[in-house]
Protein backbone atom coordinates (compact mmCIF):
# COMPACT_ATOMS: atom_id res chain seq x y z
CA UNK A 1 0.00 0.00 0.00
CA UNK A 2 1.52 3.40 -0.91
CA UNK A 3 2.56 5.04 2.32
CA UNK A 4 0.86 8.61 1.17
CA UNK A 5 -2.14 7.16 -0.34
CA UNK A 6 -4.92 8.10 1.94
CA UNK A 7 -6.71 5.71 4.85
CA UNK A 8 -10.57 4.99 3.85
CA UNK A 9 -13.11 7.72 5.25
CA UNK A 10 -14.99 4.74 5.86
CA UNK A 11 -12.17 4.22 8.36
CA UNK A 12 -11.34 7.45 9.64
CA UNK A 13 -15.39 7.45 10.36
CA UNK A 14 -14.31 4.44 13.11
CA UNK A 15 -11.38 5.99 14.62
CA UNK A 16 -13.67 9.19 15.29
CA UNK A 17 -15.82 6.93 16.53
CA UNK A 18 -13.64 4.79 18.95
CA UNK A 19 -12.09 8.29 19.96
CA UNK A 20 -15.66 9.73 21.45
CA UNK A 21 -17.34 6.82 22.78
CA UNK A 22 -14.37 3.75 23.85
CA UNK A 23 -13.11 3.94 26.95
CA UNK A 24 -10.23 1.67 25.77
CA UNK A 25 -9.34 3.62 22.97
CA UNK A 26 -9.73 7.41 24.42
CA UNK A 27 -7.18 5.77 26.74
CA UNK A 28 -5.00 4.25 24.66
CA UNK A 29 -5.05 6.82 21.35
CA UNK A 30 -4.36 9.57 24.39
CA UNK A 31 -1.10 10.41 23.59
CA UNK A 32 -1.52 10.37 19.53
CA UNK A 33 -2.88 14.15 17.95
CA UNK A 34 -5.14 13.22 14.99
CA UNK A 35 -5.91 17.02 14.04
CA UNK A 36 -5.94 16.29 10.58
CA UNK A 37 -9.59 15.13 8.72
CA UNK A 38 -7.21 12.52 6.45
CA UNK A 39 -4.65 10.18 7.39
CA UNK A 40 -2.13 8.56 5.44
CA UNK A 41 -1.63 5.30 5.58
CA UNK A 42 2.04 6.12 6.81
CA UNK A 43 0.39 8.35 10.08
CA UNK A 44 -2.28 5.36 10.15
CA UNK A 45 0.34 2.72 11.05
CA UNK A 46 1.12 4.96 13.91
CA UNK A 47 -1.51 3.77 15.60
CA UNK A 48 -1.13 1.19 18.16
CA UNK A 49 -2.30 -2.50 17.36
CA UNK A 50 -5.15 -4.14 19.83
CA UNK A 51 -4.37 -7.47 20.80
CA UNK A 52 -6.58 -9.97 21.95
CA UNK A 53 -5.34 -9.92 25.26
CA UNK A 54 -6.02 -6.02 25.24
CA UNK A 55 -9.59 -7.40 25.17
CA UNK A 56 -9.83 -9.90 27.81
CA UNK A 57 -8.02 -7.50 30.03
CA UNK A 58 -10.42 -4.85 29.32
CA UNK A 59 -12.96 -6.52 27.67
CA UNK A 60 -15.68 -3.75 29.30
CA UNK A 61 -14.01 -0.77 28.47
CA UNK A 62 -14.41 -1.38 24.47
CA UNK A 63 -18.26 -1.23 24.89
CA UNK A 64 -18.85 1.53 22.67
CA UNK A 65 -22.49 2.18 23.58
CA UNK A 66 -24.90 1.84 26.60
CA UNK A 67 -25.42 -1.66 27.99
CA UNK A 68 -29.57 -0.76 27.20
CA UNK A 69 -28.62 -0.54 23.60
CA UNK A 70 -27.11 -3.96 23.45
CA UNK A 71 -29.13 -6.55 20.82
CA UNK A 72 -26.92 -9.19 21.32
CA UNK A 73 -24.12 -10.62 23.59
CA UNK A 74 -21.94 -13.20 21.62
CA UNK A 75 -18.26 -14.49 22.80
CA UNK A 76 -15.40 -15.84 21.31
CA UNK A 77 -14.79 -19.61 21.06
CA UNK A 78 -11.82 -19.64 23.93
CA UNK A 79 -9.92 -22.08 21.91
CA UNK A 80 -6.89 -20.36 22.69
CA UNK A 81 -6.82 -17.90 25.79
CA UNK A 82 -9.59 -16.31 27.49
CA UNK A 83 -12.70 -15.94 25.66
CA UNK A 84 -13.86 -12.22 24.98
CA UNK A 85 -17.19 -11.28 24.42
CA UNK A 86 -18.60 -9.26 21.56
CA UNK A 87 -21.53 -6.78 22.35
CA UNK A 88 -23.47 -6.42 19.62
CA UNK A 89 -26.02 -3.36 18.89
CA UNK A 90 -29.49 -3.58 17.32
CA UNK A 91 -27.60 -1.65 14.39
CA UNK A 92 -24.66 -4.26 14.56
CA UNK A 93 -26.95 -7.03 14.27
CA UNK A 94 -28.56 -5.48 10.76
CA UNK A 95 -24.44 -5.05 9.90
CA UNK A 96 -24.03 -8.96 10.68
CA UNK A 97 -27.59 -9.70 8.48
CA UNK A 98 -25.78 -7.86 5.65
CA UNK A 99 -22.85 -9.17 6.00
CA UNK A 100 -23.74 -12.82 5.98
CA UNK A 101 -25.92 -11.98 3.07
CA UNK A 102 -23.24 -10.87 0.98
CA UNK A 103 -21.15 -13.57 2.22
CA UNK A 104 -23.34 -16.16 0.89
CA UNK A 105 -24.37 -14.72 -1.98
CA UNK A 106 -20.67 -14.88 -2.84
CA UNK A 107 -21.09 -18.53 -1.99
CA UNK A 108 -23.82 -18.95 -4.80
CA UNK A 109 -26.63 -19.14 -2.19
CA UNK A 110 -29.55 -16.96 -4.25
CA UNK A 111 -33.17 -16.12 -3.10
CA UNK A 112 -35.83 -19.17 -2.97
CA UNK A 113 -32.60 -21.62 -1.79
CA UNK A 114 -33.11 -23.54 0.88
CA UNK A 115 -30.01 -23.58 3.08
CA UNK A 116 -29.27 -26.70 6.15
CA UNK A 117 -27.40 -25.23 9.13
CA UNK A 118 -24.74 -27.64 10.67
CA UNK A 119 -23.79 -25.50 13.38
CA UNK A 120 -24.89 -24.38 16.56
CA UNK A 121 -27.03 -21.15 16.91
CA UNK A 122 -27.19 -20.45 20.60
CA UNK A 123 -24.30 -20.94 23.34
CA UNK A 124 -23.31 -17.18 22.18
CA UNK A 125 -21.95 -18.62 18.57
CA UNK A 126 -22.19 -15.20 16.60
CA UNK A 127 -21.68 -17.39 13.47
CA UNK A 128 -24.94 -19.09 13.54
CA UNK A 129 -26.83 -15.96 14.14
CA UNK A 130 -25.17 -14.31 11.46
CA UNK A 131 -26.08 -17.64 8.81
CA UNK A 132 -29.77 -17.04 10.16
CA UNK A 133 -29.85 -13.34 9.92
CA UNK A 134 -28.26 -13.40 6.56
CA UNK A 135 -30.34 -16.27 4.60
CA UNK A 136 -33.24 -14.21 5.90
CA UNK A 137 -31.98 -11.48 4.58
CA UNK A 138 -30.98 -12.60 1.11
CA UNK A 139 -35.03 -14.18 1.21
CA UNK A 140 -34.23 -18.10 1.08
CA UNK A 141 -34.78 -20.54 3.89
CA UNK A 142 -32.84 -22.37 6.65
CA UNK A 143 -33.33 -25.45 8.39
CA UNK A 144 -31.12 -25.19 11.67
CA UNK A 145 -30.47 -28.60 12.77
CA UNK A 146 -27.10 -27.58 14.48
CA UNK A 147 -24.24 -29.77 15.32
CA UNK A 148 -23.29 -33.48 14.75
CA UNK A 149 -26.74 -35.66 14.29
CA UNK A 150 -25.50 -37.30 11.09
CA UNK A 151 -29.27 -39.50 11.40
CA UNK A 152 -31.29 -36.03 11.47
CA UNK A 153 -29.07 -34.15 9.12
CA UNK A 154 -29.90 -37.26 6.37
CA UNK A 155 -33.21 -37.23 7.19
CA UNK A 156 -33.79 -33.53 6.68
CA UNK A 157 -31.98 -33.62 3.26
CA UNK A 158 -33.79 -36.64 2.08
CA UNK A 159 -36.77 -34.79 3.04
CA UNK A 160 -36.38 -31.03 2.96
CA UNK A 161 -34.28 -31.15 -0.15
CA UNK A 162 -31.48 -28.16 0.71
CA UNK A 163 -29.64 -26.74 -2.08
CA UNK A 164 -26.67 -25.61 0.28
CA UNK A 165 -25.04 -27.17 3.39
CA UNK A 166 -22.98 -24.57 6.28
CA UNK A 167 -20.91 -27.02 7.66
CA UNK A 168 -17.61 -27.74 9.47
CA UNK A 169 -16.02 -29.89 6.42
CA UNK A 170 -14.31 -32.41 8.84
CA UNK A 171 -18.14 -33.06 9.85
CA UNK A 172 -19.19 -33.88 6.32
CA UNK A 173 -16.05 -36.88 5.87
CA UNK A 174 -18.68 -37.87 9.22
CA UNK A 175 -21.73 -37.61 7.04
CA UNK A 176 -20.44 -39.16 4.06
CA UNK A 177 -19.53 -42.45 6.29
CA UNK A 178 -22.91 -42.31 7.56
CA UNK A 179 -24.35 -42.24 4.23
CA UNK A 180 -22.57 -45.31 3.05
CA UNK A 181 -23.34 -47.63 6.07
CA UNK A 182 -26.75 -46.52 5.44
CA UNK A 183 -27.14 -47.19 1.99
CA UNK A 184 -27.81 -43.45 1.29
CA UNK A 185 -27.06 -42.71 -2.89
CA UNK A 186 -24.48 -40.00 -2.58
CA UNK A 187 -24.77 -39.76 -6.08
CA UNK A 188 -28.31 -38.82 -5.83
CA UNK A 189 -29.34 -35.61 -3.12
CA UNK A 190 -30.50 -32.36 -3.53
CA UNK A 191 -27.16 -30.66 -1.77
CA UNK A 192 -25.25 -29.27 -4.81
CA UNK A 193 -22.67 -26.82 -2.42
CA UNK A 194 -21.14 -26.43 1.02
CA UNK A 195 -19.99 -23.58 2.51
CA UNK A 196 -17.24 -24.59 4.85
CA UNK A 197 -16.20 -23.04 8.16
CA UNK A 198 -13.87 -23.38 10.58
CA UNK A 199 -11.06 -25.42 8.95
CA UNK A 200 -9.45 -25.20 5.57
CA UNK A 201 -10.18 -27.12 2.81
CA UNK A 202 -7.91 -25.51 0.19
CA UNK A 203 -3.90 -25.83 -0.38
CA UNK A 204 -1.41 -22.55 -0.94
CA UNK A 205 -2.42 -23.08 -4.88
CA UNK A 206 -6.19 -22.81 -4.07
CA UNK A 207 -6.91 -26.77 -4.97
CA UNK A 208 -8.57 -28.34 -2.52
CA UNK A 209 -6.31 -30.08 0.05
CA UNK A 210 -6.33 -33.72 1.45
CA UNK A 211 -9.57 -33.14 3.57
CA UNK A 212 -11.59 -31.22 0.24
CA UNK A 213 -10.77 -34.04 -2.11
CA UNK A 214 -11.68 -36.36 0.65
CA UNK A 215 -15.32 -35.06 0.71
CA UNK A 216 -15.21 -34.67 -3.33
CA UNK A 217 -13.92 -38.14 -4.03
CA UNK A 218 -17.27 -39.60 -2.61
CA UNK A 219 -19.35 -36.58 -3.19
CA UNK A 220 -20.14 -34.29 -6.34
CA UNK A 221 -20.90 -30.93 -4.07
CA UNK A 222 -18.84 -27.60 -4.84
CA UNK A 223 -17.12 -26.49 -1.60
CA UNK A 224 -16.91 -22.96 -0.86
CA UNK A 225 -13.99 -21.88 1.69
CA UNK A 226 -14.92 -18.87 4.06
CA UNK A 227 -12.75 -17.32 6.70
CA UNK A 228 -14.10 -14.95 10.00
CA UNK A 229 -13.63 -14.51 13.67
CA UNK A 230 -15.91 -13.64 15.99
CA UNK A 231 -13.95 -10.16 16.98
CA UNK A 232 -14.46 -8.97 13.47
CA UNK A 233 -18.12 -10.06 12.88
CA UNK A 234 -17.49 -10.07 9.31
CA UNK A 235 -16.73 -13.19 7.05
CA UNK A 236 -13.82 -13.46 3.97
CA UNK A 237 -15.79 -15.73 1.57
CA UNK A 238 -14.63 -17.07 -2.36
CA UNK A 239 -16.50 -16.68 -4.93
CA UNK A 240 -17.05 -18.86 -8.01
CA UNK A 241 -13.43 -18.38 -8.69
CA UNK A 242 -12.56 -20.11 -5.81
CA UNK A 243 -9.07 -18.17 -5.98
CA UNK A 244 -9.18 -17.04 -2.29
CA UNK A 245 -11.41 -15.40 0.00
CA UNK A 246 -13.17 -12.10 -0.71
CA UNK A 247 -12.51 -9.08 1.69
CA UNK A 248 -16.12 -7.27 2.11
CA UNK A 249 -14.50 -3.57 1.94
CA UNK A 250 -17.72 -2.00 3.06
CA UNK A 251 -17.62 -3.50 6.85
CA UNK A 252 -14.13 -4.42 7.32
CA UNK A 253 -10.16 -2.79 6.53
CA UNK A 254 -7.86 -5.18 6.41
CA UNK A 255 -4.43 -5.05 6.76
CA UNK A 256 -2.03 -7.86 6.75
CA UNK A 257 1.54 -7.50 8.44
CA UNK A 258 4.90 -9.28 9.01
CA UNK A 259 6.58 -10.19 12.80
CA UNK A 260 7.66 -6.67 12.83
CA UNK A 261 4.10 -5.27 12.35
CA UNK A 262 4.88 -3.83 8.57
CA UNK A 263 2.68 -4.53 5.66
CA UNK A 264 3.58 -7.21 3.65
CA UNK A 265 3.88 -7.64 -0.36
CA UNK A 266 0.87 -9.15 -2.07
CA UNK A 267 1.09 -12.70 -2.12
CA UNK A 268 2.85 -12.60 0.93
CA UNK A 269 1.97 -14.06 4.20
CA UNK A 270 1.71 -12.24 7.22
CA UNK A 271 -0.55 -11.73 10.42
CA UNK A 272 -4.25 -10.78 9.39
CA UNK A 273 -5.22 -6.77 10.67
CA UNK A 274 -8.49 -5.73 11.22
CA UNK A 275 -10.30 -2.49 11.99
CA UNK A 276 -13.97 -2.75 11.79
CA UNK A 277 -16.29 -0.60 9.47
CA UNK A 278 -19.82 0.25 10.72
CA UNK A 279 -19.55 -1.14 14.24
CA UNK A 280 -21.18 0.04 17.24
CA UNK A 281 -21.24 -1.71 19.58
CA UNK A 282 -17.68 -3.03 19.96
CA UNK A 283 -15.61 -1.39 17.89
CA UNK A 284 -11.90 -2.37 16.93
CA UNK A 285 -8.72 -0.01 15.25
CA UNK A 286 -5.87 -2.57 14.01
CA UNK A 287 -7.04 -5.43 15.53
CA UNK A 288 -4.30 -8.26 15.18
CA UNK A 289 -6.20 -11.75 14.45
CA UNK A 290 -3.39 -14.24 15.14
CA UNK A 291 -4.46 -15.68 12.39
CA UNK A 292 -1.58 -15.94 9.20
CA UNK A 293 -1.97 -15.20 5.49
CA UNK A 294 -1.06 -14.65 1.92
CA UNK A 295 -3.38 -11.46 0.71
CA UNK A 296 -4.03 -11.13 -2.73
CA UNK A 297 -4.15 -7.64 -4.70
CA UNK A 298 -5.28 -8.09 -8.05
CA UNK A 299 -8.44 -8.00 -9.10
CA UNK A 300 -10.34 -11.01 -9.07
CA UNK A 301 -11.66 -13.09 -12.32
CA UNK A 302 -15.30 -12.84 -10.96
CA UNK A 303 -14.92 -8.69 -11.58
CA UNK A 304 -14.38 -8.15 -7.57
CA UNK A 305 -11.12 -5.65 -7.36
CA UNK A 306 -11.53 -6.23 -3.31
CA UNK A 307 -7.96 -8.12 -1.95
CA UNK A 308 -8.07 -11.81 -1.23
CA UNK A 309 -7.03 -14.30 1.65
CA UNK A 310 -5.29 -17.64 0.64
CA UNK A 311 -5.71 -20.51 3.02
CA UNK A 312 -5.22 -19.71 6.60
CA UNK A 313 -1.85 -21.40 7.00
CA UNK A 314 -2.11 -21.25 11.16
CA UNK A 315 -2.53 -19.03 14.13
CA UNK A 316 0.54 -17.50 15.46
CA UNK A 317 -0.42 -18.75 18.81
CA UNK A 318 -0.36 -22.47 17.38
CA UNK A 319 3.38 -22.27 16.11
CA UNK A 320 4.55 -25.79 17.50
CA UNK A 321 8.67 -25.21 17.78
CA UNK A 322 9.75 -28.98 17.90
CA UNK A 323 13.09 -30.39 17.84
CA UNK A 324 14.46 -27.67 15.82
CA UNK A 325 11.47 -27.36 13.24
CA UNK A 326 8.28 -25.17 13.40
CA UNK A 327 5.34 -26.90 12.43
CA UNK A 328 1.83 -25.30 12.18
CA UNK A 329 -1.19 -27.44 12.63
CA UNK A 330 -2.45 -27.73 9.37
CA UNK A 331 0.46 -29.96 8.49
CA UNK A 332 -0.44 -32.44 10.35
CA UNK A 333 -4.55 -32.58 10.03
CA UNK A 334 -2.94 -32.77 6.44
CA UNK A 335 -1.27 -36.02 7.45
CA UNK A 336 -4.05 -37.81 9.23
CA UNK A 337 -6.91 -36.36 6.80
CA UNK A 338 -5.00 -38.21 3.69
CA UNK A 339 -5.06 -41.98 5.59
CA UNK A 340 -8.49 -43.36 4.89
CA UNK A 341 -7.99 -46.15 7.84
CA UNK A 342 -7.74 -43.14 10.51
CA UNK A 343 -11.11 -42.70 11.04
CA UNK A 344 -10.61 -39.89 13.40
CA UNK A 345 -7.52 -38.76 15.66
CA UNK A 346 -6.78 -35.73 18.68
CA UNK A 347 -3.21 -34.15 18.80
CA UNK A 348 -2.25 -32.95 21.70
CA UNK A 349 0.70 -30.61 22.05
CA UNK A 350 2.11 -30.55 25.42
CA UNK A 351 5.73 -29.34 26.83
CA UNK A 352 8.67 -31.76 28.19
CA UNK A 353 10.43 -31.05 31.12
CA UNK A 354 12.56 -28.29 29.07
CA UNK A 355 9.99 -26.61 28.26
CA UNK A 356 9.88 -28.09 24.56
CA UNK A 357 6.64 -28.78 22.14
CA UNK A 358 5.95 -31.81 22.30
CA UNK A 359 3.05 -34.20 19.89
CA UNK A 360 1.26 -36.72 20.86
CA UNK A 361 -1.46 -38.47 18.36
CA UNK A 362 -4.19 -40.27 19.44
CA UNK A 363 -5.25 -43.27 17.50
CA UNK A 364 -7.77 -46.11 17.41
CA UNK A 365 -6.31 -49.30 18.69
CA UNK A 366 -6.91 -50.75 15.20
CA UNK A 367 -4.50 -49.52 13.42
CA UNK A 368 -1.32 -50.64 15.97
CA UNK A 369 0.17 -53.56 14.55
CA UNK A 370 -0.98 -52.85 11.30
CA UNK A 371 0.92 -51.39 7.44
CA UNK A 372 -0.93 -48.03 8.49
CA UNK A 373 0.67 -47.12 11.16
CA UNK A 374 4.32 -47.60 9.17
CA UNK A 375 2.92 -45.64 6.50
CA UNK A 376 2.28 -42.93 8.90
CA UNK A 377 5.24 -43.40 10.62
CA UNK A 378 6.98 -42.66 7.22
CA UNK A 379 4.47 -39.81 6.62
CA UNK A 380 5.81 -37.79 9.77
CA UNK A 381 9.32 -38.75 8.81
CA UNK A 382 9.36 -37.10 5.79
CA UNK A 383 7.22 -34.19 6.49
CA UNK A 384 7.61 -33.71 9.71
CA UNK A 385 11.23 -34.62 9.90
CA UNK A 386 10.82 -36.04 13.10
CA UNK A 387 7.56 -38.63 14.76
CA UNK A 388 5.62 -37.94 17.25
CA UNK A 389 4.44 -39.74 20.49
CA UNK A 390 1.79 -42.59 18.93
CA UNK A 391 -0.67 -43.49 21.94
CA UNK A 392 -3.87 -45.52 21.12
CA UNK A 393 -7.73 -46.16 22.09
CA UNK A 394 -10.85 -46.47 21.13
CA UNK A 395 -12.55 -45.17 18.11
CA UNK A 396 -15.41 -44.05 19.98
CA UNK A 397 -13.40 -42.84 22.80
CA UNK A 398 -11.44 -40.73 20.44
CA UNK A 399 -14.30 -39.25 18.53
CA UNK A 400 -16.08 -38.19 22.12
CA UNK A 401 -12.46 -36.15 22.56
CA UNK A 402 -12.73 -34.53 19.09
CA UNK A 403 -16.52 -34.02 18.56
CA UNK A 404 -17.24 -32.61 22.20
CA UNK A 405 -21.31 -32.18 22.68
CA UNK A 406 -20.26 -28.55 24.53
CA UNK A 407 -17.82 -27.33 21.82
CA UNK A 408 -18.81 -25.52 18.32
CA UNK A 409 -16.03 -26.67 16.64
CA UNK A 410 -14.11 -30.36 16.45
CA UNK A 411 -11.62 -30.37 18.79
CA UNK A 412 -8.59 -32.38 16.47
CA UNK A 413 -5.53 -30.74 18.19
CA UNK A 414 -5.65 -29.62 22.01
CA UNK A 415 -2.80 -27.43 22.97
CA UNK A 416 -2.08 -28.03 27.25
ZN1 LIG B 1 -13.85 -13.43 -6.99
Amino acid sequence: MPNQQLIPKEVMQTLTYVLHNSKYYKKSLSGINFKQEDLSFHEWSNIPFTLKDDIAKNNLDFLSVPMTEIADIVTTSGTMGDPVTVYLSRSDLKRLALNERDSLSLAGVREGDLVQLMTTIDRQFMAGIAYYLGVQELKAGIIRIGPGLPELQWSSIINNKPRVLIAVPSFILILIDFAKKHGINLHDTSVESIVCIGESIRDDAFHLNVLGKRITNDWDVNLFSTYACTEMATAFTECHAQQGCHLNEKLLFLEVVDEHGNEVGDGEEGEIVITTIATTGTPLLRYKTGDIAKRFMQKCSCGNSAPRLGPIVGRKNQMIKYKGTTIFPQTLFDIFDNIEEVACYKIIISKDNFQNDQITILLQKEILDTNIYKIIIEKCQSRLKVIPIFTFNELEIIQAQVYKKNLRKPEKIVFI
